[in-house]
């Protein structure tokens, strides 16, 4: 059992002078029979990347965990395959929500992935995946699937859940690699595997962000400038809550617990009243169980706000004091 443990990894730094991938880049598979006649000649280990495309930064560390993954080490010869998946999943969205606006780059994200040394890129249609519409059979998250991010988007991990099981079926890699900028979703896949026996390594790569601090994301161009300032509040609040964590802002010994820390995250978030915050609190990264009173140890700060319209998620880890 390859187990479904913590492999958070750092974001391999891949040397300029490599050669990279194949000369013309990634096979570009559109449909489930392409792809599985092409699933033979990748050779293992396979490592799967599922994304919804417009590639960026926190998708290229993603690739670079993968290459990390695919190859016996930093000396010798990279063995393994890269399979990147590009489908915007109607499953996860809402008629509400953006999946017609949501931005479609394939061109760059063929390139960034032939940059990365990306074997073949699975891109179907939604037709291809759900050939009969909306399926029947889906996977049901579960408790953890509805709060925070399942309660202000219902439907949204049954459907993230339902497109996953279908990619690793589809693609039979060895291991998977997920962000954690999307906590919920990657504790949540964390279960499925474990639950329903999958015998799949989840990896996981650290929030890549912006210079000025947010997290890369694909709606991020959504932002006008102004909405990115403001936005900027939901990562400055997250450092407020570490700082109070590690006691630094305090400037004594001691830490604090999640009482005090989810107060820190706030008094930043409230200074910017046209940040619409859905939730913020202290969590149990694997559970999402809120953190009480009294609980030390690891645990990470989730929040959710809307800045001028565009949805951001983020989190950030931190260490309770008792
Ligand atoms: P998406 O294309 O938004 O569905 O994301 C695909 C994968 O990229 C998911 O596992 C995300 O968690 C991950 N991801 C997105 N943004 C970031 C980021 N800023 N840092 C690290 N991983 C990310």
């Amino acid at each position: 059992m390859k187990g479904d443990g913590e492999v958070g990894r750092e974001p391999v730094s891949q040397p300029a002078a490599e050669p990279v991938g194949r000369p013309g880049g990634p096979v570009v598979l559109r449909t489930k029979a392409e792809l599985a006649a092409a699933r033979p000649g990748l050779t293992a280990p396979v490592v799967l990347v599922p994304t919804m495309g417009a590639l960026h930064a926190g998708h290229r560390a993603l690739l670079r965990a993968a290459r990390g993954s695919a190859g016996p080490g930093p000396s010798g010869p990279f063995t393994g395959s890269v399979i990147v998946s590009i489908f915007v999943n109607p499953l996860q969205f809402r008629p509400s929500e953006d999946l017609d606006r949501y931005p479609r780059t394939l061109e760059a994200d063929l390139a960034m992935c032939a940059e990365e040394g990306v074997r073949a890129v699975f891109a179907p249609s939604a037709a291809e995946m759900y050939p009969g519409g909306r399926p029947e059979v889906t996977v049901d998250p579960g408790p953890m699937g509805q709060v925070f991010e399942g309660e202000f988007r219902p439907g949204f991990f049954g459907g993230v859940l339902t497109v996953v099981l279908k990619l690793l079926h589809l693609t039979r890699p060895d291991s998977v690699v997920f962000g954690e900028k999307d906590a919920q979703q990657l504790a949540l896949v964390r279960r499925m595997v474990s639950n329903l026996d999958l015998d799949i390594a989840v990896e996981s790569v650290p929030t890549v962000r912006d210079a000025d601090g947010l997290a890369t994301s694909s709606r991020n161009r959504y932002l006008s400038e102004a909405d990115r300032a403001l936005a900027l509040a939901l990562p400055r609040a997250l450092r407020a809550g570490q700082a109070r964590a590690a006691a630094e802002d305090a400037g004594s010994a001691g830490g604090a617990g999640a009482t005090a820390v989810l107060a820190a995250v706030r008094e930043v978030l409230s200074a910017e009243p046209r940040l619409a915050v859905d939730y913020v609190a202290v969590v149990d990264r694997r559970t999402f169980a809120v953190a009480g009173p009294g609980q030390a140890g690891p645990a990470l700060i989730v929040a959710a706000a809307t800045a001028g319209g565009t949805r951001l998620i983020d989190n950030a880890p931190v260490v309770l004091a008792p």
